[in-house]
């Protein structure tokens, strides 16, 4: 894929970019390894400032950085000027708390014959973040500003069609005031993702993408014995069971496959719906799917902008027709319009069966996938039919029904009467061919951390009781 920045809306090449020479690459992990000792150097209270610093000016620079998202990967202007909004609250979250998360935790000394034992929390190194388009900001920052505050460098290997969004993430940092090399973007292929992380200085990895650039470098990693965190694609179920409020149910749904031009791995794709409410909940999603807005992202009324790539727009017309031919039923949209660009509708898919593609694989787009089940039991066989674990919801009033789907639905997240969505606060992550590890929360920031033991004797020891700044 040529780094590039593409306008979706209708194919035209904006800006193009060479990608690093091996040169520039090996320069670029010198200042990483300088940029890490820097970084591990500065006390909590200084990442801190330098983060609170970043976050005043994603706040400032809101809609400028907001329009570059929007000509790269076509999400609507409101959706990125809310992303940019979250990525401040990120950093301030993380400066405001990445002390207390790694703070030394001590344990009982007597039960392990100690005068003092404690676990504490020390940076790994120069960490490698292979990022996805989709919320370009977002998803690199959700790296980025936990692996700041803990003492590690970032290297962004962005993806290839949001270059300019990546190389304002390394100024952004740069004129916070974090130290040369702390944070910086390799506008590399995925092809040169191997060289950078089998380099002895680069001790981690941690990717946001598909299961086969995940698998590429859980192999790399494993090959090199090298920490991943690996957060994959989805096909969230979104199971409606009779006693659910079926009118907000069905216009969170919409909400809920459609955000993000329909792009977005804990998107709600297979709406699963009892048997009892099925019609009732059909006839108000569709309805609420077929009167979206569709057209120019920058457009304030617009719900709906275009797919970031070709390749993406021909996936998801790909996994359309194979279910159309298969016997499925398209309840609305459908059809790809005769215009520039890479535009699909919000669509309606009904009639799925086992041996349809989109009955197991995620359709990356604004395709909804509708399900008629007859009980509980063969909801949640439906909802676990996948090979994907990210995030999942379930609708009912019944506090029993509730606690058993907690329980029964094998994800990352489960969301009770609500749309699945990232907190700063909560742990984001999921299981199966949806990936493992977490980011955000405190689990997030120990991802890349040493969890050192340590244990001290008898003899007093001033290195042990002196305050600590990693
Ligand atoms: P993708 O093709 O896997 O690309 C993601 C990143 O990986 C890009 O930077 C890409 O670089 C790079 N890449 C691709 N193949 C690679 C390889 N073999 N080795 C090393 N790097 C490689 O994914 P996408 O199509 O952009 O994004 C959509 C997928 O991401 C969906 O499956 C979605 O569900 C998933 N996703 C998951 C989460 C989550 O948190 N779980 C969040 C968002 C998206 P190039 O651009 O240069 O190819």
């Amino acid at each position: 894929m040529p780094i590039a920045t593409i306008d979706p809306t209708d194919g035209r090449v904006l800006k193009t970019f060479e990608p690093l020479s091996e040169a520039r690459i090996e320069a670029a992990l010198i200042r990483a390894t300088d940029g890490f000792a820097a970084l591990r150097a500065a006390s909590f209270e200084q990442r801190a400032t330098w983060l609170r610093a970043a976050a005043d000016i994603l706040d400032a620079e809101r809609d400028e950085i907001a329009r570059t998202m929007t000509v790269e990967m076509g999400k609507t202007l409101v959706a990125a000027k809310a992303e940019v909004a979250k990525c401040a609250v990120a950093c301030r979250y993380y400066a405001k708390n990445a002390a207390a998360f790694l703070a030394d935790e001590p344990t009982d000394p007597a039960a392990v014959k100690a005068r003092q034992a404690f676990v504490r929390y020390q940076p790994l190194g120069p960490v490698l973040a292979v990022m996805p388009w989709n919320f370009p900001l977002w998803q690199a920052m959700r790296f980025a500003a936990p692996a700041l505050m803990a003492g590690n460098a970032g290297l962004l290997k962005h993806a290839s069609n949001v270059p300019q969004t990546a190389l304002f993430m390394e100024q952004l940092f740069r004129r916070a005031g974090f130290p040369e090399g702390s944070f910086q973007t390799l506008l590399i292929g995925s092809g040169q993702v191997e060289a950078v992380l089998s380099d002895s200085r680069v001790v981690a990895a941690t990717l946001t993408g598909s299961e086969g650039a995940g698998r590429s470098i859980a192999a790399i990693a494993g090959r090199e014995l090298k920490k991943t965190v690996l957060e994959l694609g989805g096909s969230d179920p979104f199971v409606v069971l009779p006693s659910a409020d079926i009118a907000r149910a069905a216009a969170v749904a919409v909400t809920a496959r459609c955000q993000n031009n329909g792009q977005s791995c804990i998107a709600a794709k297979r709406f699963i719906v009892h048997t009892d409410v099925y019609e009732a909940f059909a006839t108000a999603f569709v309805e609420r799917m077929a009167a979206l807005t569709v057209g120019d992202p920058m457009d304030e009324k617009t719900d709906v902008g275009p797919l970031a790539t070709e390749q993406g727009r021909a996936d998801v017309v790909e996994l359309v027709q194979d279910a159309v031919e298969r016997g499925a039923t398209v309840l609305c949209g459908g059809t790809v319009p005769d215009q520039p660009g890479w535009w699909y509708p919000p669509t309606v898919v009904a009639d799925l069966t086992p041996e349809m593609r989109m009955y197991r694989e995620e359709v990356f787009g604004p395709v909804a996938g509708l399900y008629r089940v007859d009980s509980y039991e063969e909801a949640i066989e439906v909802a676990n039919g996948t090979d994907f674990g990210l995030g999942s919801n379930v609708w009912t009033t019944d506090p029993a029904e509730q606690e058993r789907a907690i329980g029964d639905l094998e994800a990352g997240a489960v969301f009770v009467n609500g749309m699945v969505t990232s907190y700063p606060e909560l742990p984001f992550g999921g299981i199966k061919t949806s990936g493992y590890g977490r980011e955000l929360s405190a689990q997030g920031i120990r991802e890349f951390c040493n969890v050192k033991t340590v244990w001290v004797g008898s003899e007093p020891s001033a290195a042990a009781s002196a305050p600590h700044t990693e």
